[in-house]
């Protein structure tokens, strides 16, 4: 694979990610794909997929899981609903995280990805051993499939992150890293995170937000076109670079719509032209 190909966020029916028509439309070749819901996932329409996929010469290179019942809304609410870490639902997304890493297998894709939610900062906290548990598992199941799992970044400071991969202690888990989502949730200096983590990123969201405040619901910021937030773009793919991070540079605007379209026709040229700046033309 050439370095840093472009990549865009994609769904087919579930998630905010934008359709295989934009993708082909605007020339990119590799995406990542918000997980379908369970009728979608049934063999027949993954046969159906993949050939609409190697028909239009995109690759998958990341599944994203997501699951019934998370919400965004706020930042209480994303800590009360997302992921692997509530106790209630953990049991049930467990099992279908496996679906997905199997829909993935099916798709012919070698990483899943998930926001696995807000890691406990204190590991004396009672979900923290549990929550270590479950991405042990997830991973041994990956790793049975010959895949990855990646965790996003955002909802938890860098040093958090690293010690959790620590006590995961799985050679298979990495990390999905969004800049931008360190500064909506307010955790972390989108730069130096990077390269207090940089060991372990696999895959990357180019996205970017703008610190604000009276936002609401305790963001510390709102997400906006690639190149007009905080994050800095050309400097994080510098720091991509000093990582040694050559992989796709998937393009997330959580938008929808024509903006949606014209953002990340306007990001692709931005990333561009800065990886011709920064790897030679
Ligand atoms: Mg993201």
């Amino acid at each position: 694979m050439e370095k840093w190909p472009i990549g865009i966020f994609t769904s087919v029916g579930a998630g905010l990610g934008a359709g295989l028509n934009t993708v082909t439309s605007l020339g990119v070749h590799t995406v990542q794909l918000h997980a379908p819901h369970g009728p979608d996932r049934a063999p027949e329409r993954v046969a159906q997929f993949k050939q609409q996929f190697a028909d239009a010469g995109v690759q998958v290179t990341v599944v994203f899981a997501g699951f019934e019942g998370e919400s965004y809304a706020d930042i209480p609410t994303v800590q009360a609903t997302v992921g692997l870490v509530p106790e209630a639902t953990r049991a049930a997304r467990l099992a279908e995280t496996k679906a997905i890493c199997d829909f993935a297998a099916l798709l012919g894709c070698e990483t899943v990805g998930m926001h696995i939610g807000f890691v406990p900062e204190d590991a004396s906290n009672p979900l923290y051993a549990g929550v270590v548990k479950a991405a042990q598992e997830v991973c041994d199941y990956c790793q049975q499939r010959g895949q990855r799992f990646n965790l996003e970044t955002g909802q938890e400071k860098a040093d958090v992150l690293l010690r959790f991969f620590q006590d995961v202690g799985r050679e298979n888990l990495g990390i999905n890293f969004d800049p931008a989502n360190l500064i909506l949730y307010g955790t972390d200096e989108p730069i130096p995170a990077l390269r207090t983590v940089g060991k372990h990123v696999r895959s990357v969201h180019c996205k970017d937000a703008k610190r604000q405040e009276g936002v609401g619901g305790g963001w510390a910021g709102v997400e906006v076109a690639l190149g007009q937030g905080d994050v800095n773009i050309p400097l994080f793919l510098r720091t991509l670079k000093e990582v040694g991070y050559f992989g796709p540079l998937t393009i997330e605007r959580e938008i929808s719509g024509e903006q949606q379209k014209k953002d990340i026709a306007e990001a692709i040229a931005l990333l561009q032209r800065l990886r011709d700046e920064i790897l030679g033309a």
